[in-house]
C-alpha cells in the first residue's frame, strides 16, 4: 500500500493543479483547494479509464449483443461487484444501485419507504443537521402521508459541546417510528455522528437505519451493514470519481420489498396496455440508459483510494484539519464552529467582522477555494445563529503547503478591521 506524507506528492497525480497555477502581483499561485467535502478532484487514473472506455469499449448496457455494449455492459457489472465490495466484505453485487448521486439515493429510498411503510401514525426521525438531500425527501414524505417528522437537535452550538443529543433520540425513537436517517458524518461541521448508538435505539423499536455516507465513504471503511444499517447512500464524486452516478446500497430484503421511484426501460418483466411488472434486484430501481462512463470512472476511483486505504486518507486528513484549527484559532475574532475531537476533516469557521462570502471571495484571488454559505442545511445555520460559515475540508491531496497559504491569506484579510 502506497503511504500518504508531506513528501509523497499525491498532487501530481491530479492535473487540475498544475492546469489551475495563477499569478497574482507577478508571484506564481499554486491552486489550493480547501472544498474537497463539496466535491474532490480527479487523478489522472480516472481520467484517463474515462477516456479510454469512451475511446474504445463504449456501448448501450444490457441492451445490445454486439461486442461494445456486451464490453460496457461487462464493465457495469463488475463496478457493481466492486462497488459491494468496497462497502463491507459480506455485501453482494445485488444490493448495490446505481443512482444519480446520494440526492437521488435519498429520494428512491423516501419514496420507496413512504409508500410502503408509513401512515398518519408513523413517526420519521432526522437530526436537524441534516443536508438538505436528507431532509426535504422526508419533509415531502410526510407530507404525503400525513405523519410526523421528528428532529433530533443539537447539545451546545460550538466546538466540543456540539453534539447530537442523544437523550432527545432516546425519546423520540419509540415504537411509532419507522424510519431513522442520518449523516454518518455532517457536510457542515464535519462531526462524526454517534451511527452506532443511534442504530442500536432503532433497531430495539424496528426502525429502518439509513445512512447517508456521502462525506464518510471516502476516509470510512467500517461495515454499516455488519452494524445494522438498512441503507447506505453515498456520491461516488466526493470520492475522487466522477459526478454523475450514485451508489444506493440496501439490505436484500428492503431491496425486495421497496416500490421503484423512476419507471421505464430496463426495470421491467411484462408490459402490456394496461399494467407492468419489475424485475427484481437493483435493476428495479434503474429505469433508462444509466450513468455508464461514470461507472467506469467510479471503478478507477475505488482503485485509486484502495492503493493508499481510506484509513491513511482519513488519518492524513484529520492530520492536516488539526493543525489548521491551531494555527486558526490563533487569529483574533475567528470562531470555531466544528468539534475539536482531532477526528475531523471538515473545518467550519467564522470572523466576527467580515462576513464569510468576503472571506471566500478574497481568497479567491489568491487562487485559494474555500467554501462559503449556509452549506444546504438551513435548520443548522439557523441552529447555530449564524447567517454563514466558511468551510475548510481536506482531501488526499491535501497538504501543509495549502495550509500555511490558507493560513496566510486568512491573516491577510483580518489586517484590516
Ligand atoms: N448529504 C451530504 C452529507 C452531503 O455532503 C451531500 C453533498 N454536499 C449530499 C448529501 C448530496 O450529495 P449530491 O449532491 O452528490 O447528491
Amino acid at each position: 500500500m502506497k503511504t500518504i506524507n508531506h513528501g509523497s506528492n499525491i498532487k501530481n497525480d491530479f492535473p487540475i493543479f498544475q492546469n489551475n497555477q495563477k499569478i497574482v502581483n507577478k508571484q506564481l499561485k499554486p491552486f489550493v483547494y480547501l472544498d474537497s467535502a463539496a466535491t474532490t478532484q480527479k487523478p489522472k487514473s480516472v481520467i484517463q479509464a474515462m477516456t479510454h472506455f469512451l475511446e474504445n469499449d463504449y456501448g448501450s448496457v444490457h441492451r445490445g449483443a454486439y461486442g461494445v455494449s456486451i464490453r460496457s455492459s461487462q464493465m457495469y457489472e463488475e463496478t457493481r461487484s466492486k462497488v459491494a465490495k468496497f462497502i463491507g466484505p459480506n455485501v453482494k453485487e445485488d444490493q448495490i444501485i446505481f443512482t444519480r448521486g446520494t440526492t437521488e439515493s435519498l429520494n428512491v429510498l423516501a419514496h420507496g419507504i413512504s409508500e410502503l411503510y408509513l401512515n398518519e401514525n408513523s413517526r420519521i426521525v432526522i437530526p436537524l443537521s441534516e443536508h438538505h438531500a436528507n431532509l426535504i425527501p422526508w419533509q415531502q414524505a410526510a407530507l404525503r402521508k400525513n405523519c410526523e417528522l421528528a428532529y433530533i437537535s443539537l447539545e451546545g452550538n460550538q466546538g466540543n459541546k456540539l453534539k447530537l443529543n442523544l437523550k432527545e433520540a432516546e425519546q423520540l425513537i419509540t415504537k411509532n417510528t419507522k424510519v431513522v436517517s442520518l449523516a454518518y458524518v455532517g457536510n457542515v461541521l464535519g462531526q462524526i455522528n454517534p451511527i452506532e448508538d443511534i442504530i442500536n435505539l432503532s433497531k430495539k423499536v424496528g426502525a429502518l437505519v439509513i445512512l447517508d455516507c456521502a462525506q464518510s465513504m471516502s476516509s470510512h471503511n467500517e461495515d454499516l451493514f455488519a452494524l445494522g444499517a438498512d441503507a447506505i447512500v453515498f456520491s461516488p464524486h466526493k470520492l475522487y470519481g466522477p459526478s454523475g452516478i450514485g451508489v444506493l446500497a440496501m439490505t436484500p430484503e428492503l431491496i425486495n420489498e421497496l416500490p421503484p421511484f423512476i419507471f421505464g426501460g430496463g426495470m421491467i418483466s411484462d408490459v402490456t396496455l394496461e399494467k407492468s411488472e419489475w424485475i427484481s434486484g437493483p435493476a428495479k430501481f434503474e429505469a433508462g440508459t444509466p450513468s455508464i462512463t461514470e461507472a467506469c470512472g467510479l471503478s478507477a476511483a475505488i482503485d485509486w483510494i484502495e492503493q493508499y486505504g481510506r484509513i491513511n486518507i482519513q488519518k492524513h486528513s484529520t492530520n492536516l484539519a488539526t493543525i489548521f484549527l491551531e494555527k486558526l484559532k490563533n487569529i483574533n475574532d475567528i470562531e470555531v464552529f466544528s468539534p475539536e475531537s482531532g477526528n475531523e476533516t471538515i473545518i467550519s469557521f467564522r470572523h466576527k467582522k467580515i462576513h464569510a462570502h468576503d472571506i471566500a471571495t478574497i481568497l479567491d484571488a489568491d487562487n485559494i477555494a474555500m467554501r462559503a454559505g449556509h452549506h444546504c442545511a438551513w435548520p443548522l445555520i439557523r441552529y447555530l445563529n449564524v447567517d454563514a460559515l466558511v468551510r475548510c475540508s481536506f482531501g488526499a491531496y491535501s497538504d501543509e503547503n495549502d495550509i500555511e497559504a490558507a493560513i496566510e491569506a486568512i491573516k491577510k484579510i483580518t489586517k484590516y478591521v
